[in-house]
């Protein structure tokens, strides 16, 4: 009766330890997927060509900003153009953003 008892309760154990190890495994497999998705998103961040320091403007606006802007944000990557400087910018028909107004000159 003890030994059955003993048994039973020895058996309960590694079940339960078996089902705590495959929770484990589950529970590692999906933090692996999630890390795998957030580097999949830097390596895309990497690679925009808005980035903070740039000046940037869509191919369908004529307004350009800094990549840092929150209208730059919106700017697909595969229709950003990126400027060296506001007068090259200028030079292409658009106009800078407020976001820029520390690097414009007064346009007279
Ligand atoms: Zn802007």
């Amino acid at each position: 009766m003890f030994e059955g008892a003993f048994k039973k309760n020895v058996e309960q154990s590694f079940l339960r330890a078996k089902k705590d190890i495959y929770d484990a495994f589950n529970l590692i497999a999906q933090l692996q997927k999630r890390v795998d998705e957030l580097e999949d998103k830097l390596r895309v961040k990497e690679h925009s060509p808005i980035q903070p320091k740039y000046i940037v403007a869509s191919r369908k606006s004529r307004i350009a900003h800094q990549g840092s802007c929150v209208f730059a944000k919106n700017i697909k990557a595969s229709n950003a153009r990126v400027f060296n400087s506001i007068e090259n910018a200028r030079a292409s028909g658009r106009e800078p953003c407020s976001c820029l107004s520390h690097l414009a000159q007064p346009a007279i």
